[in-house]
């Protein structure tokens, strides 16, 4: 029953987000969010801007938002572009700087929303198969392509590329916007920010949902040459200009100002990560190197689907994917270490 839709969503082959689960208490595993609240300086200044300022519009440039972020990274404002949230950057960055021409590249396991929107925007893509240990696959990402689009660390994998291997792309594609997006940047790998004012074709994209906390307030922004920013407002302006509210405004800023709080929760996740891939693999799991918020597991035995269902009927959820490549695999989000010791728990019970 598509009666009335048009053409182009009777075709649309949407994104499917992880389960946010409403009724029974669960341990959510499944969509990357930090399992530790945020910065108590970023709910205190959503406080305070819950006042009859809420009747005006919000600032349409995000300035105040903007210059927090320019002065962390040693960019100018103008180089930063705010909006709701990373895939809203995204979206609006396909459809800045690619054309149906040429194919853009990305590798072939990688955010599954970069196809959504290559068909969506009426966009051709080249995914590239991954090495066979699951590191992205650079070599073929160079050179005569429309666009490069790179997750760093990638998703699902967890893997990082370093940064002289982000140059390369960049070098190899110099006619061509590298979009580096850094969603997972800030548990442990390296940032592309400080190659910007070398390279006018890079695009770097970061978001408050993971390190920060605060995936519910909706904020993410890209860095680059201010010619690329200017194409993203270009867009943003086409279709909604407000799309940072004051509440967001005013919780993302405090949030990346309390660094001090910033480093303590990262910290955390990074040190849980460690031994939970430990423990990993000592129940038999093949588990990739991660520089992220969550790990990317495959068990001897099992499959992934089994391990799935299993651990949900424990009250668990992590996150699988029906795509033969990685069939096997599950990507578990890093908890709480009190939540991590009851999947494990879970886990020796299931196997
Ligand atoms: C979580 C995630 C995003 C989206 O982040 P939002 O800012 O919450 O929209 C973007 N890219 C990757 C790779 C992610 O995992």
């Amino acid at each position: 029953m598509k009666e009335f839709w048009s053409k182009r969503i009777r075709d649309a082959v949407p994104y499917v987000p992880g389960e946010q689960p409403t009724g029974r208490q669960l341990i959510k595993l499944n969509t990357n969010e930090c399992p530790y609240p945020p910065s108590p300086k970023a709910l205190e200044a959503i406080r305070q801007g819950a006042n009859a300022s809420l009747r005006l519009y919000p600032d349409p440039e995000c300035q105040a938002l903007r210059q927090i972020i320019a002065r962390r990274e040693g960019l100018g404002k103008e180089q930063v572009f705010c909006s709701n949230g990373s895939d809203e950057v995204l979206a609006f960055a396909f459809q800045a700087f690619f054309d149906p021409e040429q194919e853009i590249v990305f590798p072939r396991i990688t955010y599954s929303f970069y196809p959504v929107y290559t068909t969506y925007f009426g966009l051709r893509c080249r995914q590239v198969p991954m090495n066979p240990d699951f590191s992205d696959p650079i070599e073929l990402l160079c050179g005569a392509n429309g666009g490069v689009v790179l997750a760093n660390p990638n998703a699902p994998t967890g893997i990082a590329v370093e940064l002289k291997v982000v140059e390369k792309l960049l070098n190899a594609n110099p006619h061509a916007v590298v979009i580096v997006d850094e969603a997972y940047v800030d548990f442990g790998a390296a940032s592309a920010v400080g190659l910007i004012d070398r390279y006018p074709n890079l695009l770097v994209v970061q978001t408050a949902s993971k390190s920060r906390a605060l995936a519910g307030l909706r904020v993410g922004w890209a860095m680059g040459n201010e010619n690329l920013i200017q194409a993203l407002r270009c867009v943003r302006d086409s279709i909604n200009s407000y799309t940072v509210d004051r509440l967001a405004m005013a919780g993302a800023t405090a949030a990346i100002e309390d660094e001090e709080y910033f480093q303590t929760i990262r910290q955390k996740v990074i040190s849980t990560r460690i031994w939970v891939e430990q423990s990993f693999k000592e129940k038999g799991f093949t588990v990739l190197p991660s520089q992220t918020n969550f790990l990317f597991v495959k068990h001897v035995r099992r499959g992934g689907k089994e391990l799935l269902e299993g651990l949900r009927a424990k009250g668990i959820l992590v996150r699988w994917w029906s795509d033969p490549l990685i069939k096997d695999w599950l990507r578990v989000t890093i908890g709480t270490d009190q939540e991590m010791d009851a999947l494990m728990n879970a886990l020796d019970e299931l196997l």
